[in-house]
C-alpha cells in the first residue's frame, strides 16, 4: 500500500509560510523594511503603486549582499542574523527566522538588486513564485533595492481578500510611520505612483521624531533605570479613543514594533483616573531592555514579545506614565479638539499617524512649515489658573477667561469634581476624611437589592466617613456623611452607589473599587451647573487647580480646559482674511 503521508514540497511549504508572515502589502512594506534597517541603512525608500497590490519597491543604503548571498537569502531559513539557537537570546535585529524573503518571492514576481561595499559590482537576481528566473551582475552604488510585483498573483483566494487601495496604502503608510519614530535616525521617503507623500529628515531622539508624525497634544517622559528605560510620549487625556482603535497608542519594544495587551494595561493605568475604562490613549511607548530579558520568538510576524518579569516592566511602564499625566497641564486646544466634536472617532482617526501629510496633502511640496505643529516644539511655562484674568461665568457651567491673546473655557463642575475627586481619594487612602454627624438621621428608601448592594460596600463608604446601617428590608438609614457633601444631594448619591455593580472587582481591584465610589461622591460634592460663583470661590478653585493631579481631565475623563488662539476666534469673523 501506498504511504499516505507525504512531506511537503519546498513549493507548498513556502506557500505556507507566506500565509502566516505575509497577510497583506503592508506586511511585506514592514519585513523590507525592517531589512534594511538590520543592513544599517540610513535612507530607505519606500515606493507603491495600487496600494502595493502591483508594486512595491524599497531602495536603501545597507551594507548590501554578495551575489552568494542574494541567492542564498531567498531560501527558507537562510539568515545572516543568528547562527545558533542559543543567539535567539540575545537577538537585536529585526529579522532573524530566515523566511521573509522566501515567503515573498513564494507569492510574488520579486527583482532584486544588491552591492556589498566588498565588492565592486552588484548582483542582480529575478524570481517568480519562489523560482529564480536570471542572475547577472550590474553596477549601482552599495546598498539594496528588491521590486515586489503582484503580490499573491498565485494565490486568488488571499488576494481576493485584499481591501481598496486606498486603504492598503494606509496600511503601508501607517506602519512606515510608526517604524520611522523607532528608528528616528534613519530617513525615510514614501512615493505613492512616483509622487513622494512623504519625507522624514533624521532626528536625533525619539522625541523629535514622534512630534513630527503623531498629531496632538504630546508630553515626553523619559525613565531609566540602569539598561532598562522607558521613554516616549503620552497623549492628552481627552485624545483617548474608544477601544477597536487601539492603534493610538503605540509600543516598541527595543525599536520593535509590537502589541502587548500588559504594556497596553499599564499605560492606561498610568493614566489614572482621566480615562474611561474602556479608551485607549494617544501615545508612544518605547521600552529598551537588555535582549536577554525579553524573548521575541513567539510570533511569525514577531508582533509579540515575551518579558522574563512582566511584573517590572509593567510596573514600571504604569509609573513613567503616571508622572507625566499627573503633570499635565496644557488646555485641550481647541484646533484639536474640534474634530472629535464634529466626527467622532473615524475623523480623529484619519489625524493619528496621518499627521503632517494629511490623505491628499503632499508633504515634499507642501512648506516644512505646514508639517511641524503650530506650537508643538515650543517650550511653553505651563498654565497656571490662578494667573488667568476671569471674565465671568456663562452658560450655567462655563468659567470664561483671557490671557496672552487666548481665550479660556473652564468647565467649572468638572474642574470641582477633580479637586474634590482627589481630595476624598487621598482621604481614602490616609483615612483621613472628616465626618460630620447629622442630627436627625437620612432614610433612603433603595429597595431590596439596591440595599444589599450598597451594604456590600459598607466598609469603603465607612472610610470615607459615612455611618450607615439597614433599616427594615430595603431602607438605609445614614447617621453621618464625609463633610465634603454638606451641600450634596445625599439620596441622589446613595441612590447611584447602590447601582454601582461591584460583583466583578474582587479584592485586587480596591482601586478600582475605591475610584468609583470616590468619582460618585465628587460627582454630588462638586458645584453644579447653575450654580453662582462668586469671584472669590472662582479663585479658590483656581489656586486649587493648580496644584491638583491629574487636573486634565475630570474623574470621568472629561478634558477641564479648552483654549482658542485669537486667530481662531477671527476666523469665525472673517478677520483672517
Ligand atoms: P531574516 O531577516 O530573518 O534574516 P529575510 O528572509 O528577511 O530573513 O532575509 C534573509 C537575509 O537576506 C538576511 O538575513 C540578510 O542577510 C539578507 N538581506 C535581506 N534584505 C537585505 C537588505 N536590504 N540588505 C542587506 N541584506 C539583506
Ligand atoms: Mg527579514
Amino acid at each position: 500500500m501506498q504511504s499516505r503521508i507525504r512531506v511537503l514540497g519546498d513549493n507548498v511549504i513556502n506557500k505556507i509560510a507566506a500565509g502566516e508572515v505575509i497577510d497583506r502589502p503592508a506586511s511585506v512594506v514592514r519585513e523590507l523594511v525592517d531589512n534594511s534597517i538590520d543592513a544599517g541603512a540610513k535612507s530607505i525608500i519606500v515606493s507603491i503603486e495600487a496600494g502595493g497590490k502591483n508594486l512595491i519597491k524599497i531602495s536603501d543604503d545597507g551594507h548590501g549582499m554578495l551575489r552568494q548571498d542574494a541567492l542564498l537569502a531567498f531560501e527558507r531559513h537562510a539568515t545572516s542574523k543568528i547562527n545558533q539557537a542559543e543567539d535567539l537570546e540575545t537577538i537585536a535585529t529585526f529579522g532573524f527566522r530566515g523566511e521573509a524573503l522566501a515567503a515573498i518571492s513564494a507569492v510574488s514576481q520579486v527583482k532584486l538588486a544588491t552591492r556589498s561595499a566588498e565588492c565592486p559590482i552588484g548582483t542582480k537576481v529575478s524570481i517568480s513564485a519562489g523560482k529564480i528566473d536570471s542572475v547577472e551582475p550590474c553596477s549601482m552604488n552599495v546598498g539594496t533595492e528588491i521590486e515586489i510585483r503582484n503580490l499573491f498573483f498565485n494565490i486568488p483566494a488571499r488576494k481576493k481578500f485584499l481591501r481598496s487601495d486606498q486603504s492598503e496604502e494606509k496600511h503601508i503608510r501607517t506602519w512606515v510611520l510608526q517604524s520611522a519614530i523607532a528608528n528616528f535616525d534613519v530617513h525615510y521617503r514614501i512615493l505613492v505612483n512616483d509622487r513622494e507623500v512623504l519625507n522624514l529628515a533624521p532626528r536625533s531622539d525619539l522625541v523629535a521624531r514622534a512630534r513630527e508624525v503623531v498629531k496632538g497634544q504630546l508630553l515626553p517622559f523619559d525613565r531609566r533605570n540602569g539598561p532598562f528605560r522607558v521613554s516616549g510620549l503620552v497623549g492628552h487625556p481627552s485624545q483617548a479613543r474608544g477601544t477597536g482603535q487601539i492603534d493610538s497608542l503605540v509600543i516598541f519594544v527595543n525599536r520593535r514594533l509590537v502589541k502587548d495587551k500588559m504594556v497596553a494595561k499599564a499605560v492606561h493605568e498610568g493614566f489614572d483616573s482621566t480615562l474611561k475604562s474602556f479608551e485607549v490613549p494617544l501615545g508612544v511607548i518605547s521600552i529598551e531592555i537588555p535582549a536577554i530579558d525579553v524573548d521575541i520568538n513567539v510570533h511569525p510576524q514577531k508582533s509579540q514579545v515575551r518579558f522574563r518579569a512582566p511584573q517590572v516592566v509593567f510596573l514600571a511602564v504604569r509609573e513613567a506614565v503616571k508622572d507625566a499625566v499627573q503633570n499635565f497641564r496644557e488646555p485641550v486646544r481647541y484646533a484639536d479638539f474640534r474634530p472629535l466634536i464634529k466626527g467622532g472617532a473615524e475623523v480623529r482617526e484619519q489625524f493619528r499617524f496621518e499627521m503632517g501629510q494629511g490623505s491628499s496633502g503632499n508633504l515634499a511640496v507642501s512648506s516644512q512649515a505646514q508639517l511641524a505643529f503650530s506650537d508643538q516644539d515650543e517650550q511653553t511655562a505651563p498654565l497656571r489658573y490662578s494667573e488667568l484674568n476671569y471674565i465671568g461665568q456663562v452658560l450655567e457651567c462655563y468659567l470664561i477667561c483671557e490671557l496672552n491673546k487666548k481665550m479660556y473655557v473652564i468647565d467649572m463642575h468638572a474642574a470641582h469634581e477633580r479637586i474634590n475627586f482627589n481630595r476624598i481619594r487621598a482621604g481614602f487612602d490616609q483615612k483621613k476624611l472628616v465626618s460630620q454627624r447629622l442630627l436627625l438621621p437620612i432614610s433612603v428608601e433603595l429597595g431590596l437589592e439596591g440595599l444589599d448592594n450598597c451594604l456590600k460596600h459598607k466598609e469603603a463608604l465607612e472610610r470615607v466617613g459615612f455611618e450607615i446601617e439597614a433599616f427594615g428590608e430595603s431602607t438605609l438609614l445614614i447617621r453621618s456623611l464625609p463633610s465634603i457633601l454638606k451641600n450634596g444631594r445625599v439620596e441622589e448619591l446613595l441612590r447611584e452607589l447602590a447601582t454601582i455593580e461591584f460583583e466583578g472587582l474582587g479584592a485586587g481591584r480596591w482601586q478600582e473599587r475605591v475610584d468609583k465610589i470616590s468619582a460618585r461622591i465628587a460627582c454630588h460634592s462638586s458645584v453644579r451647573s447653575g450654580d453662582r460663583l462668586g469671584r472669590e470661590e472662582v479663585m479658590d478653585l483656581f489656586r486649587q487647580m493648580d496644584s491638583a493631579d491629574f487636573a486634565a481631565a475630570c474623574p470621568h475623563g472629561r478634558p477641564v480646559i479648552v483654549s482658542f488662539e485669537a486667530s481662531e476666534i477671527e476666523e469665525w469673523f472673517g478677520r483672517d482674511r
